[in-house]
């Protein structure tokens, strides 16, 4: 038979082929090391039983073809097509796999740097020192809150959170009720991260705990609401400290003595220590709290940062710090919810600017509406803008926040005008040209510029203490306005200009100075859910399928209930300003942005790849462009991963010790 003749022929031709997509393909092998893949023992029952390996199987099948052909070639022609079949999924999951553990290694790679920079100015730090004194500030500052009383956390924490803090007492106190929590542990408590920039060093903790949190009448001390038994909660807490501060012996601000003098302190709201007069909560000696974060809002910082215009200005005012603007920026926030709650602009008058002529417009709220239980999601200072000799300095901070809207009086009889929802803004913050920013009062954020008395609410715009004026930027930063968050600021393409693989690589090299390189963007995964919605849903009614394909997507990205709620709600909702593309351009940064918070993972579901596509419809990509899109964002992160692991590899293991 012709066939017959020909049979070793086809043989050899079949082990070529064979053989050419081994070669090919030495990552299906790494994968299957990797424990993973499950294709190769299906396909070819019983062969591959002795040797183990792909290699032992596919020789094996060859000569089963020499010896038994009839039964040898099918089962070759059948392993090589499930190979080829097989492979691409397998590959997928090595790529995403890859991904995952790129993403692993970027985090340690980011926090070994700076653990070792952190050490190399402060040799005596001890992580498990830290920790503990972080667990007695969070027992200290619960006990405070339950006292209604802050003063003994005072020493530790910024002016922010102190805003923060007496503003939900207040709003407690004219509702009547106070809020207990008793019971309080702390569980295994971990440094998730450890950051550094110019001028501090930023320990983000995490916190497990459990509490009893009860509420109580105020007058009758009869328990209102709330839970009999302890619950389990975690919090991420971020503590800051100058470069220069060390780690000492003796007790500091958590403690309750003035880090600079070990003075014991006596605090109300004044932040200055009676014996040598050193602003306590500076960061210059000791940590300070300066953020509280929810643990379903939590996201690992983005460590690449790069704020527009801020290396400019630091030429002329090299003290200016990011961190000061955001603390100063959630006084503002508190102090702008506490003037609707309390009807009054006593809150606000000492931090507007003088040009600002009043509440900004996107703030107000008619006498008879408020907002209630107002909370800070994220502030983040977008950029800097520095003005020329008699001209203003300028920041634009966007705020993202939730409140529910509501008529009425606190305490009385009110009605939800509108439902929970997050809105972003953005603060515009003023302050004259040249003038320099001090930096022990970084965290002083609502204190007088000129004498570093705690600003009253007032109807005074000039400190009640000293005199100085507080309003006209000559200190300090005051709110000029309020804008919407809008195109040009959320589809802002990423600062860096390097290609990804070289910020990789950079990043991992051990030791360039304090610069971060982080490679990897963290998208927005609430704010993307909103707009992503809001395209979805442009065409009037929501169907439920895609409803629920977009719930399913937001707890693929960590949300939790309640946010997915806001997301939605804020998509309804014509009144609420959400960043929808509007040109080309901006199309492509948000696509951009939309796969890269879906590939958080490594990988894309089918549910995901089926929004992609729609949102695509909607901004009028073709399917095979989302595609396109799709493989080029898997393989900047397939590469920046690869070569982490390969300059790791090369760097030798060691240094995670
Ligand atoms: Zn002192
Ligand atoms: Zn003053």
């Amino acid at each position: 038979m012709r066939f017959l003749r020909r049979l070793p022929l086809l043989l050899a031709l079949l082990a070529l082929v064979g053989l050419a997509f081994l070669a090919i393909a030495p990552e299906i092998g790494w994968a299957r090391a990797g424990g993973g893949g499950s294709y190769g023992g299906g396909g070819g029952g019983s062969g591959g039983g002795g040797g183990g390996g792909d290699g032992d199987l596919f020789f094996f099948l060859i000569w089963l073809c020499f010896k038994y052909p009839f039964i040898g070639i099918p089962l070759l022609i059948g392993f090589v097509a499930l190979s080829v079949f097989g492979g691409k999924s397998a590959r997928e999951g090595h790529v995403s796999r890859t991904i995952r553990r790129g993403a692993a290694l970027q985090k340690v790679n980011v926090q070994q740097k700076s653990l070792n920079s952190l050490r190399s100015r402060d040799p005596d730090f001890d992580e498990e020192q830290f920790l503990s004194r972080a667990g007695a500030a969070f027992v200290k500052i619960q006990d405070a809150w339950s006292n209604q009383d802050l003063s003994p956390a005072r020493p530790f924490i910024s002016d922010g959170i102190q805003q923060r803090f007496a503003l939900q007492i207040d709003m407690q106190q004219a509702e009547g009720y106070r809020n207990l929590m008793e019971e309080v542990r702390v569980h295994d408590s971990e440094i998730v991260a450890i950051y550094s920039d110019d001028h501090f060093d930023t320990i983000h903790v995490r916190i497990p705990a459990s509490a009893v949190d009860y509420n109580v009448d105020a007058k009758t001390g009869r328990r209102v609401s709330g839970s009999k038994t302890a619950e389990s909660f975690t919090e991420y807490w971020s503590f800051h400290r100058r470069h220069g501060a060390k780690t000492v012996a003796r007790p500091g601000g958590i403690e309750g003595n003035c880090p600079s003098c070990a003075a014991p302190l006596k605090m109300a709201d004044n932040t200055k220590c009676e014996n040598c007069g050193s602003t306590v909560n500076s960061g210059e000696h000791d940590w300070v709290l300066a953020e509280i974060t929810q643990a379903q809002e939590w996201r690992l910082p983005d460590s690449d940062r790069r704020v527009p215009g801020l290396a400019n200005l630091k030429k002329t005012d090299p003290a200016f710090s990011v961190q000061h603007v955001e603390d100063r920026t959630s006084v503002m926030f508190y102090r702008l919810k506490a003037a609707s709650f309390f009807n009054s602009t006593d809150y606000v008058t000492p931090i507007l600017a003088e040009t600002a002529g009043g509440i900004p417009g996107l703030e107000r709220v008619p006498a008879d509406e408020y907002w209630k239980d107002p909370a800070i999601g994220k502030v983040e200072v977008l950029d800097v803008e520095q003005g020329k000799p008699g001209e203003r300095d300028r920041v634009r901070v966007m705020v993202r926040w939730s409140g529910t809207r509501v008529s009425g009086k606190p305490g009385k009889r009110s009605s939800v005008v509108r439902r929970q929802a997050i809105y972003t803004h953005v603060y515009v913050l003023a302050r004259e040209h040249g003038v320099k920013s001090l930096a022990s009062e970084t965290f002083a954020s609502s204190s007088c510029g000129g004498c570093g008395a705690p600003i009253a609410v007032s109807k005074e715009k000039a400190c009640g203490f000293c005199g100085t004026s507080l309003v006209d930027g000559q200190h300090d930063w005051v709110l000029d306005d309020i804008s919407p968050f809008t195109h040009d600021m959320a589809f802002r393409p990423q600062q860096s200009q390097q290609p990804p693989a070289d910020r990789a690589l950079q990043s991992a090299a051990a030791g360039n100075g304090d610069a971060f390189d982080a490679p990897f963007i963290s998208g927005d995964a609430e704010l993307s859910l909103a707009v992503l919605s809001r395209i979805v849903w442009a065409d009037g009614e929501a169907h439920k399928k895609e409803r629920k394909a977009l719930s399913r997507l937001g707890k693929r990205w960590g949300l939790t209930q309640q946010q997915m709620q806001e997301a939605f709600e804020s998509a309804r909702d014509g009144n609420v300003e959400l960043p929808i593309p509007d040109t080309r351009e901006e199309s492509n940064v948000y696509m951009k942005q939309l796969i890269h918070v879906s590939l958080a993972d490594g990988r894309l579901s089918s549910e995901e790849q089926r929004l992609l596509y729609d949102y695509g419809q909607r901004m009028d990509y073709t399917k095979s462009e989302v595609r396109h899109a799709i493989a080029r964002e898997k393989r900047e992160l397939y590469q920046e991963a690869r070569a982490l692991q390969r300059s790791r590899r090369k760097n030798g293991r060691g240094t995670s010790a």
